[in-house]
């Protein structure tokens, strides 16, 4: 019988679906279980992961079966591809799955930093009553810059049109004609700089990418931008940010990803109550929804491919 190893929390409809044809076995925390991980990707078929399972040339090695790697979710970073590749095996990611509740993570998080909400909120629990020394903005008529126009960029700009924002878009691997409408304008990062009212951040991370906006590019905002970084950690440098920040560069950031996970003490003692951010946990593509969608989806193409 074909054996699927599940290294990470997945969907439990998707699970029982998979039961029905495979030998599962399922372990939400192997991922951080190093050894075991070792033994038992050798005698499986299939392995279905999240982004915390390091599937790189080492542990791959140790696989004497393997032909298909289901990601839940779609960045590729903790996987060795090449490696896969010169092994045969298939790498499949749930394209698209969880890209709505990204993009409403964003909208929502410009909306809440314009509004200063987590200092209201914080102000308001601690008894004070800030209803007129915290002033605040709207989102409608600001400028949003996005950074990599592919999936998930394209519908944060979808739903901030209808907020009556424009958008600015840079990806050098797109043209103007890709895109039927002008109401998106693609343009370089410098115009997004100094332009900019939100800058939110929709890259893979690699080696073009890594340190992409770093104190240089801070130094080029002229609006005291708000920065949300929903793609990957390492590619806005975290102590730069922050600097940033602290010399009113930018107005106050989101983050869910981090240079690593789970964020370091080191970046969070830098962070204080008062401050016009928003920190969360690697969730922004995490909904209900998103998570039946994406598990849904894999479970359906490990059937697929093992038919
Ligand atoms: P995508 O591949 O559809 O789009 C990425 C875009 O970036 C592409 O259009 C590509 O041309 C562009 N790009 C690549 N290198 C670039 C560079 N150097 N400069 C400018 N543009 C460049 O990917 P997507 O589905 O939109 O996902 C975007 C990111 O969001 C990925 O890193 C993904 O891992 C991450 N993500 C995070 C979560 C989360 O929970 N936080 C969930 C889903 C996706």
């Amino acid at each position: 019988m074909i054996k699927i190893l599940i290294t990470e929390f997945m969907n439990q409809s998707a699970i029982d679906l998979l039961n029905k044809k495979f030998d599962i076995i399922y372990d939400n925390k192997l991922w951080n279980k190093e050894k075991l991980l070792e033994k038992n990707i050798q005698e499986v078929d299939c392995i279905v992961v999240r982004n915390k399972t390091q599937l790189n040339s080492n542990v791959l090695l140790k696989a004497k079966k393997l032909k298909f790697i289901g990601r839940l979710g779609v960045g590729l970073d903790n996987i060795d591809t090449n490696f896969s590749e010169l092994k045969n095996i298939k790498v499949q990611i749930a394209t698209g799955m969880n890209a709505d509740s990204v993009a409403e993570y964003v909208i929502n998080c410009s909306l809440s930093l314009l509004r200063k909400l987590p200092n209201l909120n914080t102000k308001t629990l601690k008894g004070e009553w800030p209803r007129t020394t915290i002033s605040s903005n709207e989102l409608q008529g600001k400028t949003l810059g996005i950074i990599g126009f592919g999936l998930i960029g394209r519908k944060v700009a979808n739903l901030a049109t209808a907020f009556g924002v424009n958008i600015l878009a840079y990806d050098p691997y797109l043209n103007q004609n890709d895109f039927e409408k002008n109401i998106i304008k693609l343009t370089t990062l410098e115009k997004i700089f100094s332009m900019a009212d939100i800058i939110s951040i929709h890259l893979p991370l690699s080696e073009n990418t890594l340190n992409l906006i770093n104190q240089n590019s801070f130094l080029k905002m002229k609006n005291k931008p708000l920065i949300i970084n929903s793609s990957r950690g390492g590619i806005i440098n975290e102590e730069d940010l922050l600097d940033a920040y602290f010399k009113k560069h930018i107005s106050g950031f989101a983050i869910d990803v981090y240079q690593n996970e789970p964020v370091e003490k080191n970046f969070l003692n830098k962070i204080k109550p008062d401050m016009n951010c928003i920190l969360t946990p690697h969730i922004a593509g995490i909904t209900e929804e998103s998570n039946e969608r994406v598990s849904k989806f894999i479970a359906d193409k490990i059937i697929d491919f093992f038919k």
